[in-house]
């Protein structure tokens, strides 16, 4: 059951943000031991979010988090893998049929999140909806934090000894802690939304195409749904005019593969959005009673289609890293800090390795501009 306000007026743990890391790492801290957890949502799960594919390892998070697989068969369509036009302009395919742990999913993504935050408040997480965290402070005494939530029935305030923030790119309450976000790359992302006819085949492959000024991309969802975006700089997306939804047609008309499989799709132009994606991580991530978990601590770059396993499993460890040091253990956020340095350096190689595959427009200022992003740091 999902709450409208808490229950208590003091928590071990608060965790900020009811995204895929936000229910990760609450589960996490429960499954390690930690009796209360208060997880804090903004929203009610009633809108549509954005990023809807899944790679096939997520199966090793929900492992972890002893949560069965079933229900992605359930709400969600399986996805045989990715077709791309990226460094040639033939399709070339990634088949999940060779990967060890089999196919992917396309994502309702707000039931996918709607239903981790469920399952959270099923394993005794406490789990409050509509309640937006606005402000952390020390506590009279100094000894723990004070968190101001707005609920649907005003101002609350609760203590903690300790809060994670897991607010997504925000990263709200990291940022009230002095940390910063380092920004290696930046994309303006355009996507809608299309019906598809009911007799289309289900569950094909989700297709990406690299062009001059950027990628699109192409995804089935389930209820017969198509979502369909491109990726660009902004100084692009405003020249082109690609907030109207009749200049992203055009656009998108002018593309080799990706208009291609639309034949009797109805686009919705309401459905038609903006928002920006970054390659970065935030400074520090974590602190005396604080720690920065999924977007909020290292967002990634949504073509590679891994920011939901990465952020579940950075929740995961990071559960883990907390219970320790609430039990006194204060090397546990120091070594958890080594490994997500290292895991983004791996990162940052495989964003440049990829992006350096495609040499079609050596003009192209979009492509010039990834080819020479700084090596990562050592
Ligand atoms: C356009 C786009 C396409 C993407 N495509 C993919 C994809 O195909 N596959 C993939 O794996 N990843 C994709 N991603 C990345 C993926 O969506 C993110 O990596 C993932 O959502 C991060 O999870 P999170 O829990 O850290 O943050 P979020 O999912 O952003 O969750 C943050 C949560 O915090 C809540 N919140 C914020 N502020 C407060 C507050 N003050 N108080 C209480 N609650 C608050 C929000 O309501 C939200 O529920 C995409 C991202 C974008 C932008």
């Amino acid at each position: 059951m999902l709450q409208s306000q808490p229950s208590q007026s003091d928590y071990d743990v608060i965790v900020v943000g009811g995204g895929p890391a936000g229910s990760a790492t609450a589960m996490s801290l429960v499954q390690a031991g930690v009796s209360s957890v208060l997880l804090l949502e903004a929203s009610q799960y009633r809108q549509s979010r954005v990023g809807e594919s899944l790679i096939p390892d997520v199966r090793q998070c929900f492992n972890r988090l002893a949560m069965s697989h079933e229900f992605l068969d359930a709400c969600h369509v399986r996805t045989p893998g990715t077709a791309s036009s990226w460094g040639s302009g033939t399709l070339g395919y990634n088949d999940f049929v060779c990967h060890p742990l089999g196919n992917g999913w396309h994502l309702d993504r707000r039931a996918f999140d709607h239903h981790l935050a469920l399952t959270a408040a099923e394993r005794g997480v406490e789990v409050c909806v509509n309640c937006r965290c606005q402000e952390v402070t020390d506590t009279t005494a100094g000894s723990g934090l004070r968190v101001t939530v707005k609920t649907d029935a005003g101002h609350r305030q609760v203590e903690t000894g300790y809060i994670v923030d897991a607010t997504g790119l925000s990263a709200r309450i990291a940022r009230q802690q002095g940390a910063h976000r380092t920004i290696a790359d930046q994309l303006t992302v355009i996507y809608g939304y299309f019906s598809l006819p009911e007799s289309s085949a289900p569950g094909d492959q989700t297709l990406l195409e690299a062009c001059e000024y950027g990628w699109w991309y192409r995804s089935r969802l389930p209820d017969n749904k198509m979502i369909v975006s491109v990726s660009c700089d902004s100084s692009y997306f405003s020249r082109q005019r690609l907030h109207n939804w009749q200049c992203w047609l055009d656009c998108l008309a002018g593309t080799r593969y990706l208009s291609g499989g639309l034949c009797g799709a109805r686009f919705d132009p309401a459905s038609l959005k903006s928002t920006a994606t970054v390659t970065g991580r935030l400074w520090p991530q974590y602190g005396p009673g604080w720690m920065a978990v999924g977007d909020a601590a290292t967002s990634v770059d949504p073509v590679l289609g891994i920011g939901i396993v990465k952020s579940l499993d950075d929740g995961i460890n990071a559960g883990l890293v907390i219970a320790k040091a609430l039990a006194g253990d204060r090397t546990a956020g120091d070594q958890h800090q080594a490994l997500r340095d290292q895991w983004y350096r791996d990162y940052l190689q495989q964003h440049q390795y990829l992006y350096g595959l495609e040499r079609r427009w050596p003009d192209s200022e979009f492509w010039r501009q990834r080819h020479h992003m700084a090596a990562p740091e050592a």
